[in-house]
């Protein structure tokens, strides 16, 4: 059963993190005419009504996208920023499926893959008769297998499991190793939570155990990852970015962290390589 509900997040911290990294991957595709596709394998409802009763009970978009919304110069975020106002900030905010089509280019193919009856049904209703995006209901981990290396051999895989189960850092880790062999040339994102520092340093062992080549994280943490009961930060572990990407992620993630944070002296953020080239 899927009991999480993105609806209650969407445009909070953790968001606005993940997807100004993956508007900026999707740039770098972008800078070749052939074709990509994009597997989004945890797609969400596409985009999410920040006035809904679920958005308004946690206020969680208030300090994230608001935030980011009010700023006079986004700097390094701009792009992000401006598209997100384009999909209908601060009434709506898009999710990953919405930022990835408007992005893509008329050559290139979005996937979805999204098992919640609703949410689903919401998303397949947005790109209905879309012929650039395929919506497919059914369990994201098995979708890896079964749509993966894609036709255009180029692309961008984004996994952005809920982490509500035992055993989501086991399957993100044995994902990307997956995705690794599987789709060599291919760009992957793997969003994971930061509560405490333990399960990630054992994600990042995990990984490079796993035997997969350059990996890169980016990390965000608005205060000390102590408290094993909060989302105190997130990570986006990225395989094969596109060059100069981790130069760039710093300037954005100190610009997020500017915007967002509580000028706790635990916040921080960071760009590591994991595993070499
Ligand atoms: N990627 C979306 C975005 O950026 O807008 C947000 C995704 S949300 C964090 C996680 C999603 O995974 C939820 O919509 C949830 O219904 C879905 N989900 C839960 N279990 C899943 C599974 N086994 N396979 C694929 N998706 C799953």
């Amino acid at each position: 059963p899927v009991n999480y509900r993105h609806a209650f997040h969407a445009g909070n911290f953790a968001d606005c993190m993940k997807h100004a990294l993956l508007v900026r991957l999707l740039h770098a595709l972008r800078r070749k005419e052939t074709p990509f596709a994009v597997l989004d394998t945890h797609a969400g409802r596409g985009a999410y009504d920040l006035s809904a009763p679920e958005a308004e009970r946690t206020g969680e978009w208030r300090g994230g996208v608001g935030r980011l919304l009010g700023l006079a110069d986004a700097g390094p975020l701009a792009d992000y920023v401006a598209l997100v106002r384009a999909l209908g900030a601060p009434a709506r905010y898009p999710g990953s499926p919405a930022l990835v089509r408007a992005l893509l280019r008329p050559q290139d193919r979005l996937v979805c893959v999204e098992p919640h009856p609703e949410d689903h049904a919401a998303l397949a209703a947005r790109f209905r008769g879309d012929r650039q995006v395929a919506v497919h209901r059914r369990d994201g981990w098995e979708a890896l297998r079964a749509l993966t290396p894609p036709p255009e051999g180029r692309g961008l895989v984004l996994m952005d499991p809920p982490f509500e189960q035992e055993g989501e850092f086991d399957r993100l880790a044995a994902s990307v190793a997956l995705l690794r062999r599987r789709f060599r040339a291919g760009i992957l994102a793997a969003w994971y939570p930061i509560k405490h520092r333990a399960p990630v340093r054992a994600f990042h062992a995990a990984l490079a155990a796993g035997g997969a080549r350059d990996l890169i994280a980016a990390e965000l943490w608005l205060r000390a990852p102590t408290d094993p009961a909060r989302l105190n930060g997130c990570g986006l572990v990225v395989a094969n970015a596109p060059f100069r990407f981790a130069e760039e992620c710093g300037p954005m993630l100190a610009a997020m962290l500017a915007a967002l944070g509580a000028r706790d002296s635990g916040e921080g953020w960071a760009v590591t390589r994991i595993v070499e080239e």
